[in-house]
């Protein structure tokens, strides 16, 4: 009988894949609280060392396994795995325990991981917060070593649906080096890295599916839809072809796009649509310039200050910067002030983690607070900007004190740079993300003293509707339709139009095909998303016609609280 799962979705360049189950066996060894006798000490001493440079053979060895066209990225995974492995709260404190406490080498290493985990639990920041599966990845590369254990699997891969309970960013690169088709794992968010690696290297995977290794079974068929979030086990012929059907459908769609590629976003009414694409590093530069956006409209530079100790300095962000902004061959790059939230724990900084993160010190707000992390970072952009088209953007403004506190700054450090002989673009567009309800009801207010608008979608309804964007139990409740939110986007857009000023949008919104229509429709002309999603919009963008959107739009509000609105979006829209 078939079996459907559902879990937390990842699909990139492709959504769907049917093959066999390979269920990974990852027996973590138990670990028993055990002391050895005194003789022992320099043995265990030695047996963990051991176990250390056998954990550290085989990063090594996966790291130059990796194929040369991966994003450097998942390079640096495994580069910091390796780090950690060198660092003396894992080479070093668990033999102090060894030799002062007589523990044994397992349980010297379990303290010590307990310790490290509890600190990574105390970090605010969602995203900081999951880095403790870096400390867990690599204690149990170092706990399999010490039990003379597991090379990784030997076994043929090619075409594989990996199912395991977690998978470390190494294992998942190993294998996608031998071909596995998706993973199934029973751990692991939307942001966890493995997540991540799924999206850059375009394997589908399902995450979150609580005891995915009791409940498929090996060698079945299984069915992994990243789209969906689901997993069918031993599915019907029926279902088959129909996933079948939408994996040569994907296909077939994606040759068609990539045909009309070099063909401008122009509404059938003549109107161009400027599509831009949201990136995270440098490294995403040539997926934007091989589906032709017309620049980039978010670079959340936040992902440079992720995975370390200290934040970057003002040359290595400059770096970064100048390498996106010459990469993209002088079309615009909007590069987005830092959006951290409370991150500071790790650079040392030991400020009280806040209640609510969402609702505490983040973006902007921790920048104003923070000048030394700020002005290196405004120096930064400001300094690129004299070599290409760069505009600046805040991220989470939600009153004009903020945005006026953060132009005095953006005009004390030009005048710096001046005194300092240092080149910038003086006439730099500055920018602000509406992203927080507050921003977006008194729009008109930014819109007067801002070069442009970005509409953050992704908070403006976490915000709006109270519905945390990482909580999978509210999840249902993110609601891009509800019409509270639109009246927000639609309040920014007439903001920007009264102001003469660009506005655009760059969440999840902007490169979803279900909204493309109501957004043209309420007036936007700039939609920011991630790279893969362009052509797709672009496509559907030169089927619209934009005077007919427009009265479509207005039928919708007009009926937004007479009909239920699915069913009227539906109707109007032609999608549920
Ligand atoms: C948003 O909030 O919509 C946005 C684009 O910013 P981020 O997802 O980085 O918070
Ligand atoms: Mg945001």
């Amino acid at each position: 009988m078939t079996l459907c799962c559902l879990g937390i979705g990842i699909s990139g360049s492709r959504e769907v894949a049917i093959g066999e189950a390979y269920l990974l066996q990852q027996q973590t060894p138990e670990i028993n609280q055990r002391q050895i006798p005194t003789e022992q000490v320099e043995e265990e001493i030695s047996r963990y060392r051991h176990a250390l440079a056998r954990a550290r053979e085989r990063l090594s060895s996966i790291r130059q396994h990796i194929p040369g066209d991966t994003a450097k990225d998942i390079h640096a995974f495994i580069d910091t795995h390796l780090l950690m492995l060198d660092d003396g709260a894992i080479s070093q404190a668990p033999i102090e325990l060894i030799r002062h406490h007589l523990y044994s080498a397992e349980w010297a290493l379990q303290v010590r991981r307990d310790e490290l985990v509890s600190i990574f639990d105390e970090i605010e920041d969602p995203y900081l917060r999951t880095r403790k599966d870096d400390v867990d990845h690599v204690v149990g590369q170092v706990q399999l070593a010490l039990a003379g254990g597991v090379e990784g699997p030997s076994d043929d891969l090619t075409g594989r649906i990996i199912v395991a309970r977690d998978l470390t960013p190494a294992d998942t690169i190993l294998m996608k080096h031998q071909g596995i088709a998706a993973f199934v794992t029973e751990f692991g968010g939307p942001l966890s890295h493995t997540a991540i690696l799924a999206r850059g290297l375009g394997i589908p995977a399902v995450l979150g599916i609580h005891q995915a290794t009791q409940l498929l079974l090996q060698g079945e068929t299984l069915v992994v839809d990243g789209a969906q979030g689901v997993v069918l086990a031993a599915p019907t012929p029926q279902m088959l072809l129909h996933y079948q059907g939408r994996i040569r459908a994907r296909q077939r769609r994606e040759a068609e796009l990539r045909r009309h590629i070099d063909l401008p976003a122009f509404t059938h009414d003549g109107k161009r649509i400027a599509l831009f694409a949201n990136i995270e590093l440098p490294e995403d530069i040539p997926a934007t310039l091989h589906n032709l956006a017309d620049g980039v409209g978010l670079f959340r530079t936040e992902f440079l200050f992720m995975n370390r100790q200290t934040p970057p300095s003002e040359e290595e962000q400059l770096d970064s910067y100048l390498a996106a902004v010459e990469g993209l061959k002088g079309i615009p790059i909007t590069i987005r002030t830092l959006d951290l939230g409370a991150d500071k724990t790790m650079n040392g900084n030991g400020n009280l983690p806040s209640i609510n993160p969402a609702l505490g010190l983040r973006a902007i707000r921790l920048c104003l607070k923070e000048p030394d992390l700020f002005i290196p970072q405004l120096r930064a952009i400001l300094r690129a900007s004299a070599r290409g088209p760069v505009r600046l953007m805040i991220p989470m403004l939600s009153s004009l004190q903020e945005l006026h506190e953060t132009l005095a700054l953006i005009e004390q450090t030009k005048q710096a740079l001046h005194r300092d002989g240092l080149d910038f673009d003086p006439q730099i567009p500055v920018g602000g993300m509406i992203e927080i309800p507050a921003a977006a009801i008194v729009a008109q207010a930014f819109a007067r003293q801002l070069d442009f608008l970005s509409i953050g979608t992704n908070d403006l309804i976490q915000y709006t509707l109270a519905v945390d964007r990482m909580d999978e139990e509210v999840n249902f409740l993110f609601d891009p339709l509800h019409p509270a939110v639109l009246y927000l986007i639609r309040n920014t857009i007439e903001a920007a139009m009264a102001a003469d000023i660009p506005v655009s949008m760059c969440g999840e919104m902007a490169g979803d095909p279900r909204f493309t229509q109501l957004l043209l429709g309420m007036g936007l002309q700039e939609l920011s998303m991630q790279p893969a999603a362009l052509l797709e919009i672009r496509e559907i963008i030169r089927n619209c016609n934009l005077k007919d959107l427009g009265q479509r739009t207005r039928e919708f509000f007009s009926q937004i609280h007479q009909e239920d609105v699915p069913q009227l979006f539906q109707r109007l829209f032609g999608h549920p």
